[in-house]
C-alpha cells in the first residue's frame, strides 16, 4: 500500500491509497474504464486499481464461476468497479452480473437518479434513490411445471432480507442527507410477501425516528412517478419492482448511459458498476460515453467516505455535459470519448 500525500481535499495530512478491483468488462468497458482512471488520476484521488478480468469459467462438476483471480482480489479489496459483460442469449453460461451478485452476497442494488443540468430530458429537478432487494422476490429462481400447459414461479420473501434491505436503505438515508424513505409494495395484494417486508420495513423505520417513512402501493408510485418526482428521495421495493421502477427513474434523466449504480453485499464488499450494455455497436470506435461509470465510481468514493473527491469529479463531469462544447454522441455532440475525458480531466 502507498501513502499519498498529495493535496488532499478530505483533509487528512496523508491517506493511504486504497486498492480497489476494476472489472474493465467486454465491449465498450476497457475504453469505458480507461476515462475512469484517467480522470481518478487528474482528480489525485487515493485510489489504485487493481485489473481483473471476469469471464465465465467452468469448476468441478461444470459449474460455472468467477476466475478465481478476481474473488481472490475482491475478497481482500472488498470495493469493485466493473464495466458491462456480455450474456450469451438462450445459451453458454449464465449472466456473469448474476453470479457476481450471488458470488458476494450483494443484495442491494443502489441507483441514484439526479437530473443533469444542460441535458434535455423529461424533467428537470429529480433527485431520488431506488434501493432494490437483490436476491429473493420473483428472481428466486424456483419455477415449475405444475401440469401441461400451468407453470409456476415462487415469490420468495424472507424475514431476514427485509429486514436487512431496510436497514441498508435507512442508514443510506441517514448517511446520505435524505430525508424520507418510501416502501413500495403491493401489501394489499399480495399479503402475505409483501405484507411481511412492509412489516419489517415498518419495524426498521421505528428504530430511525429521524428519516421520515412512507409506505406507497406500487402502481400509486409509477402514476406520482411520471406527475412528480420531486416528491421521492430514497425508496425501498422487492426485487422485481425495483428491477422495473429503477429504469423507469433512470428514464427521468436521461436513461442507461448517464445513470450510476451501486451493489452493496454482506461482509463489507461492494461493487459499483454503469447500468448500461457493453454496446457493441460502438466498442472500440472511441465514441462511447463514460459519464454512467464515471458516476459509479463517484458513488464508490462516497461509499468509502472520500466525499471530498467525489464533489470533485461530479462537478468537473455535471460542467461538461452543461457546457455543452465537448459532448459524446449519445449526448448530442461529435465529439470522441477520450475528448470528452479529457474535458473533464481539464476541470478536474
Ligand atoms: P446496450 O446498453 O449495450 O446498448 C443499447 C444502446 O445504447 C446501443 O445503441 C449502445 O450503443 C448504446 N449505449 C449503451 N451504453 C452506451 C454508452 N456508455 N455510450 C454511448 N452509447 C451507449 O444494450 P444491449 O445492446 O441490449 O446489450 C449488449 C450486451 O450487453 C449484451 O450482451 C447484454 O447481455 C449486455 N448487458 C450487460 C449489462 C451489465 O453488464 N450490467 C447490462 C445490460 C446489458
Amino acid at each position: 500500500r502507498t501513502l499519498l500525500s498529495l493535496d488532499n481535499p478530505d483533509g487528512e495530512r496523508e491517506r493511504e491509497r486504497e486498492t480497489v478491483t476494476l472489472i474493465p468488462g467486454d465491449g465498450i468497458g476497457p475504453e469505458i474504464s480507461t476515462a475512469v482512471m484517467k480522470i481518478f488520476e487528474a482528480a489525485k484521488a487515493p485510489i489504485q486499481w487493481e485489473e481483473r478480468n471476469v469471464t465465465a469459467i467452468q469448476g468441478p462438476g461444470g459449474k460455472w464461476m468467477i476466475p478465481p483471480d478476481a474473488k481472490e482480489s475482491m475478497d481482500k479489496n472488498k470495493m469493485g468497479l466493473k464495466g458491462p459483460l456480455k450474456t450469451p442469449i438462450a445459451a453458454g453460461h449464465p449472466s456473469m452480473n448474476l453470479l457476481l451478485r450471488k458470488t458476494f452476497d450483494l443484495y442491494a442494488n443502489v441507483r441514484p437518479c439526479m437530473s443533469i443540468e444542460g441535458y434535455k430530458t423529461p424533467y428537470t429537478d429529480v433527485d431520488l434513490v431506488t434501493i432494490r432487494e437483490n436476491t429473493e422476490g420473483e428472481y428466486s429462481g424456483i419455477e415449475h411445471i405444475i401440469v401441461d400447459g400451468v407453470v409456476q414461479s415462487i415469490k420468495l420473501i424472507t424475514e431476514t432480507a427485509s429486514k436487512r434491505i431496510a436497514e441498508y436503505a435507512f442508514e443510506y438515508a441517514r448517511n446520505n442527507q435524505r430525508t424520507s424513505v418510501t416502501a413500495v409494495h403491493k401489501a394489499n395484494i399480495m399479503r402475505m410477501s409483501d405484507g411481511l417486508f412492509l412489516r419489517k420495513c415498518r419495524e426498521v423505520a421505528e428504530n430511525y425516528k429521524d428519516v421520515k417513512f412512507r409506505e406507497m402501493y406500487l402502481d400509486t408510485v409509477c402514476l406520482n412517478m411520471v406527475q412528480d418526482p420531486t416528491q421521492f428521495d430514497v425508496l425501498v421495493m422487492p426485487n422485481l419492482y425495483g428491477d422495473i421502477l429503477s429504469d423507469l427513474c433512470a428514464g427521468l434523466i436521461g436513461g442507461l448511459g448517464v445513470t450510476p449504480s451501486g451493489n452493496i453485499g454482506a461482509n463489507g464488499v461492494a461493487i459499483f458498476e454503469s447500468v448500461h450494455g457493453t454496446a457493441p455497436d460502438i466498442a472500440g470506435l472511441d465514441m462511447a460515453n463514460p459519464t454512467a461509470l464515471l458516476l459509479s465510481a463517484v458513488m464508490m468514493l462516497r461509499h468509502m467516505g472520500l466525499h471530498a473527491y467525489a464533489d470533485k469529479i461530479q462537478i468537473a463531469c455535471f460542467d461538461t455535459i452543461k457546457d455543452k462544447k465537448v459532448l459524446t454522441g449519445d449526448l448530442g455532440g461529435k465529439s470522441k470519448c477520450s475528448e470528452f475525458t479529457g474535458e473533464i480531466c481539464r476541470r478536474v
